[in-house]
């Protein structure tokens, strides 16, 4: 993902997030998010090395993605689709998983696992994109027990990455996801859409994404709040990411992203320190917390 070129910064009041916020329902019970689990998730990602699509590395984050969601007894689907790029065809995949739910409709919990290329140093991306991988195989675990409102789905993004600059063709996967759905006639059953991306930062500092769904957005930051969870703070900031696609296409969508590392040089960004050492399990922990108590607010609105 890229800060969008004409990046500004709106202040949003908190009075104006939760007047706009429904109340939620008793949360339905579920099973906590372990961040460690999760972070065993990061490692083993990031012990796979580079892996950018079409790369051997990112056939061994599929297997590894497969074989987690099988471990909690979901049964994993590939999306397969040739994406045209700047360095020719590149064979990419999209892999979901689906936890049944009351209704035909469903709210998609997404996140990329392609890593950006680049020839120049070995970059691992343990926040960029472990961290969106990993959250999402412990929060299928987690979800899978729930006792959901909706069908949910999991989804791992391939080819969230530009081959190069971002303007030669970005976000491959979430394009392919959404035209598929609207081919197929299954786009009106998408909800709404979240999306999580670089996620693992130490010092945790979500802005709003400002062209996300306000009342998504919203759910989400009035948990943070009950939770008392200062990294969402009240700041926006547009930046281009997998969720476009699907708000081009009417889908409610958020994206949960935190692309300013604090010394304000955002240096562990597409870089080789984008290691494990500068990951943190309890930046997981927080948005897996905030997550969870968000998704009472948001079924009771779509379902
Ligand atoms: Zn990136």
């Amino acid at each position: 993902m890229r800060f969008c070129a004409a990046a500004v910064v709106v202040l949003v009041t908190c009075a104006c997030v939760s007047a706009q916020t429904p109340s939620a329902p008793p949360a339905a019970q579920a099973p906590a998010f372990d961040s460690n689990r999760a972070f065993a998730h990061l490692k083993q990602l990031v012990e796979i090395g580079p892996r950018p699509a079409g790369s051997p590395g990112i056939q061994k984050t599929r297997e590894y993605i497969k074989q987690g969601l099988s471990a909690v007894g979901l049964t994993p689907k590939e999306q397969t689709f040739d994406a045209k790029t700047p360095i020719g065809t590149v064979p990419m995949v999209n892999i979901s998983a689906t936890i049944p739910g009351p209704g035909t409709g469903r709210l998609i919990f997404a996140g990329h696992y392609d890593t950006k290329l680049f020839e120049e140093f070995r970059f691992v991306g343990a926040n960029d994109a472990g961290s969106s991988t990993a959250f999402l195989l412990e929060l299928a675990r987690v979800l899978k027990d729930r006792k959901n409102a909706v069908t949910i789905e999991i989804l791992f993004l391939d080819g969230e990455e530009a081959f190069g600059e971002w303007e030669t063709g970005n976000t491959f996967g979430s394009r392919h996801y959404v035209d598929a759905a609207k081919t197929d006639g299954t786009l009106k059953d998408i909800k709404a859409m979240i999306l999580v991306d670089m996620i693992g930062d130490k010092a945790l500092g979500f802005k709003r994404e400002s062209r996300s769904t306000p009342w998504l957005t919203d759910a989400i930051w009035a948990a943070a709040r009950e939770l008392k969870r200062p990294e969402f703070l009240a700041e926006s900031t547009p930046i281009d990411d997998d969720h476009l696609p699907f708000l081009a296409a009417g889908v409610p969508a958020t994206d949960i992203i935190d692309l300013e590392y604090p010394d304000a040089s955002s240096r562990y960004w597409h870089s080789a320190e984008d290691t494990l050492e500068n990951v943190s399990a309890q930046s997981l922990q927080v948005v897996g917390d905030v997550l969870l108590a968000a998704l009472p607010t948001i079924e009771l609105r779509i379902r």
